[in-house]
């Protein structure tokens, strides 16, 4: 069952090595580059120590290091094909290797003095994503993660557009209003169609009442992967004028992907129309956490970030990264790690990287066409991109929500880790038999506990059936 494709994406998750029977190729990696970026500074005289260690007892640290391990054994397999619940993808064993290459040097990125390098592998990374989504010019950055990108996209909003309404679907991730409230800037929440995406006849309503700055539109929502009709988003702001905002953060790098569907693939080709996006490339991008982007089309905006910084020193005239993001100290090594990785998988339709993301979407269609054949299952929205939802056929949404719970954690039980959702039951598609059309219990906006995948991994086309093995037997 495992193939090369494992060894791959997941390091040393070969079944040899998972049994500690050949050594983890991280390893060498690591030692390799780590000893090649120390001869950079062998002019330098010897210090006892590396990086000024406390204690420099290799045995103390080795057994507290082990114990530190055996604590990490407490966690699901992420790493593991069968690990088919949440938004969790192994980095690639290269982002890990540069990462903890980086970190012997610990870069700061907030300004050049802290990072040369990294800052400038950074401007090119990134520039790098900016023209994955077709922009030639861009400004952008790199962030903590997806929030704190999305939170800079929406105050240069803020500064733009004053007081004026930040609007986003019901299905965008949650954290849009909470930004929105940080921002003091009024939220509004736009009712999703029975896929899950913006519904446009409300969006166009919202926007008919005036006073609406920006439109945030979601191309992969965290719930259900689904894609906000971006193209016709466009149309309407041609009509109506207001900023718009793509949230990518998960779904951006299926832009790469050539086997989206026809309103998929429309709305992704918008993207490039957007005034900023976001994307995460500690989502789908194989990066450690604490790696997300954010690029805005105009960059004039920068003059929004300007600031006087006492500690902030210039080496260069070059425009330095701390002056235009809203963090000060960021890891050098993400942007290390991300540079790194799109050197040997670069952002290309048809590239490897690309390959892989196509593989995530036939896995969730191959998987959800099983459920969707099954009687004992209630299909959610067919996947638009890697994530499916489903529900438990019964009697009553609360029998359904039950059962749901059940072969969670039967699934768990046989080493196949799901995830639960709760859903509105308007996207539980009508089932022949007891399904969500009769729950008797079943009232408007009525939340159901479903069951969710998300098939990222490039190899989890390779056990979709293996999969479908496991929660054949949860179900039964
Ligand atoms: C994950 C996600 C976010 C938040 O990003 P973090 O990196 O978790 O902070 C925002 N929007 C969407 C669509 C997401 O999927």
């Amino acid at each position: 069952m495992p193939t090369a494709a494992d060894v791959y994406s997941v390091g040393f998750m070969k079944s040899d090595i998972a049994r500690n029977l050949l050594p983890d190729p991280f390893t060498d990696l690591l030692a390799q580059a780590l000893n090649r970026l120390k001869m950079e500074f062998a002019a330098l005289p010897a210090t006892r120590s590396e990086g000024g260690m406390l204690s420099e007892d290799i045995p103390a640290m080795a057994a507290v290091l082990e114990e530190t391990a055996r604590r990490m054994g407490d966690n699901y397999p992420y790493f593991h094909p069968l690990y088919a619940g949440q938004m969790l993808k192994p980095p690639h064993p290269i982002a890990r290797a540069a990462y903890a290459m980086a970190s012997w040097l610990n870069p700061n990125n907030h300004a050049l003095d802290g990072g040369r390098a990294s800052s400038h592998m950074e401007t090119e990374a990134v520039a790098e994503i900016a023209s994955m989504f077709g922009w030639d010019e861009h400004l952008g950055h790199l962030t903590s993660g997806g929030t704190f990108a999305n939170l800079e996209a929406l105050w240069v909003a803020g500064q733009l557009a004053p007081g004026k309404t930040i609007i986003a679907s019901e299905q965008a991730h949650y954290t849009h209003a909470r930004i929105s409230a940080v921002l003091k800037l009024p939220f509004q929440s736009i009712a999703a169609d029975a896929c899950g995406r913006m519904n446009l006849d409300a969006l166009e309503e919202a926007l008919g009442h005036g006073d609406v700055g920006t439109v945030v539109a979601t191309t992969g929502t965290t719930a259900l992967g689904a894609v906000d009709p971006l193209d016709k988003i466009l149309e309407l702001r041609s009509r109506y004028g207001f900023r718009l905002h793509v949230d990518a953060a998960y779904g951006g790098y299926f832009k790469l992907a050539s086997n989206l569907d026809a309103d998929a693939t429309r709305a992704f080709a918008g993207i490039a129309e957007a005034d900023s996006i976001v994307v995460d490339p500690h989502k789908h991008g194989l990066q450690p956490y604490g790696c997300g982007c954010v690029l805005f089309r105009d960059p004039q905006i920068g003059r929004f970030y300007k600031h006087d910084s006492p500690y902030t020193y210039f080496t260069s005239a070059e425009l330095h990264l701390g002056e235009i993001s809203l963090e000060c100290s960021r890891a050098g090594a993400s942007a290390v790690a991300l540079w790194t990785t799109q050197r040997l998988l670069p952002l290309i339709s048809g590239g490897e990287f690309a390959q892989g993301l196509e593989h995530s979407i036939q896995a969730a269609r191959a998987l959800f066409a099983k459920i969707e054949s099954d009687r004992r299952f209630i299909p959610g929205p067919k996947p638009e991109l890697d994530i499916l939802v489903w529900a438990m056929k019964a009697p009553t949404m609360e029998e359904s929500s039950r059962l749901s719970q059940q072969v969670f954690d039967r699934a768990a039980k046989q080493d196949l880790h799901l995830a639960l959702v709760q859903l509105p039951v308007a996207f539980l598609r009508p089932a022949t038999g007891p399904g969500c059309a009769d729950w008797p219990d079943a009232r408007d906006n009525a939340k159901v506990t479903c069951l969710r995948s998300v098939l990222m991994k490039p190899e989890h086309l390779a056990w979709v059936d293996e999969i479908w093995k496991r929660l054949d037997r949860a179900a039964a």
